[in-house]
């Protein structure tokens, strides 16, 4: 649909967001009352259902009491929480990273679209990896770039490092790159990323400006079964580590987040500058004066990762149990299971129906599934079963009907 009263930009921007906007906006989870009644199972994002975790509260009450006049003044790249998040990505990525190299954001939304505003020129390729975060595409045509994607292996959710090297044109400048994934819950693993990099470097030959990595690392720290997190940085120097706190603290209201570069980075003084600058004029992505002076004591705080492994593998057992198709992720807190049926909108309208809210697989681009958060409690997942367990078998039972 044409809107001539703003920018024509928009019209692809509309597009690309079509299939979340239509979720966010239509469907029955859209429709729900605030505060949420209390019967309802709601799996459809990763927002909180429990109390925020403990210390959280405090933590922000501690910090929001003035220790001097300019507590409250303009924030920037302030220099503790820069050495903070310089010291944790120190022990995560084993890689010497400096202060210098951090810049704070509002979340990975902001720090995703600073860091595609900082290398991509308008005009330029940025391949995304699909099923992708949904705004993925948005972010980069926003940013002036041309969004190039390649399907993931369907069968095991790795890159297909084959269909990336044949995307890489003269005019790709970058590459989102989200491990562990969200919707797929994978975590490429180090051959992959080697075999990234050496593709990559391939490409860089004979080029006055590489091909960037943006590894979007949101769900670094949610991990199961004491798996190792490689990350794309460790691999390739030309990569921007984006970061969100939104995930481990499970508070995507509070917004903290970062972009760093890793130290073997080839012309990080023109980068910094340009991740600033792109800082400001993004709408000054620095995250608010209180979460800058909390974030050393928020890096401290995580959700109970063994208690979100204990809700994926009940909830992986029981949807197995009544029929689903469904593997168990490596990390994220999402579940990918396959819905009976292509028509996932429909799959998700019938659970509804069952007071069970989740998110349409058309939604992530992959039709022919449906996505659960394990944000929600225990309580509601012991509630939910019964209502999978129907609305599997009535989604068998039309089929059948159609069928015969
Ligand atoms: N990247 C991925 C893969 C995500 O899932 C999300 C949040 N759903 C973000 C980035 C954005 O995180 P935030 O809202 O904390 O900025």
């Amino acid at each position: 649909m044409q809107n001539s009263h703003i920018p024509s930009r928009f019209d692809a921007l509309r597009q690309a967001t079509a299939p979340f906007m239509r979720f966010f906006s239509e469907s029955a989870w859209s429709k729900l009352p605030d505060p949420q009644p209390s019967d309802i199972c709601d799996f459809a994002v990763g927002n909180p259902h429990d109390m925020p975790l403990e210390g959280f509260v405090e933590t922000l009450q501690h910090w929001i009491r003035p220790q001097n006049k300019g507590w409250f003044a303009y924030k920037l790249n302030e220099p503790l929480p820069r050495q903070v998040v310089a010291e944790s990505l120190r022990r995560s990525h084993r890689m010497s990273f400096e202060p210098e190299d951090v810049f704070l954001t509002n979340g990975s939304f902001a720090g995703l679209a600073v860091a595609l505003t900082s290398v991509v020129e308008p005009g330029e390729e940025v391949i995304f990896n699909s099923p992708p975060w949904f705004f993925y595409e948005a972010l980069i045509l926003h940013a002036g770039g041309k969004p190039v994607r390649v399907k993931v292996d369907p069968r095991t959710f790795d890159l297909d490092l084959e269909a990336i090297e044949r995307q890489i044109h003269p005019d790709t400048r970058a590459i989102i790159v989200n491990t562990p994934n969200n919707p797929t819950g994978r975590i490429y693993p180090p051959d992959t990323l080697r075999g990234l990099a050496d593709l990559l470097e391939r490409a860089n030959r004979g080029r006055k400006r590489p091909v960037y990595i943006i590894a979007d690392e949101a769900y670094r720290q949610i991990i199961y079964d004491g798996r190792d997190y490689p990350s794309p940085a460790q691999y390739y120097p030309n990569t921007l580590v984006s970061y969100t706190y939104g995930k481990t603290l499970l508070t995507p209201g509070q917004r903290i987040g970062y972009v760093a570069l890793p130290p073997g980075m080839p012309h990080r003084e023109q980068l910094r500058e340009a991740l600033f600058l792109s800082q400001m004029m993004v709408g000054f992505a620095f995250p608010n004066a209180l979460l800058q002076h909390a974030l050393p004591d928020l890096e401290n705080l995580s959700i109970d990762i063994p208690r979100l492994q204990r809700k994926r593998d009940r909830m992986v057992s029981a949807l197995q149990e009544i029929g689903y198709s469904v593997r168990s992720p490596e990390g994220t807190f999402y579940l990918l299971p396959r819905s009976p049926g292509e028509d996932d909108r429909a799959f998700a309208d019938l659970l509804a129906g069952y007071k069970i809210y989740v998110l349409p697989g058309e939604v992530v681009e992959m039709p022919g599934t449906f996505r659960i958060s394990l944000t929600a409690n225990e309580d509601m997942i012991e509630r939910s079963l019964t209502g999978f367990a129907k609305a599997f078998e009535r989604a068998h039972e039309e089929a059948s009907l159609v069928k015969g």
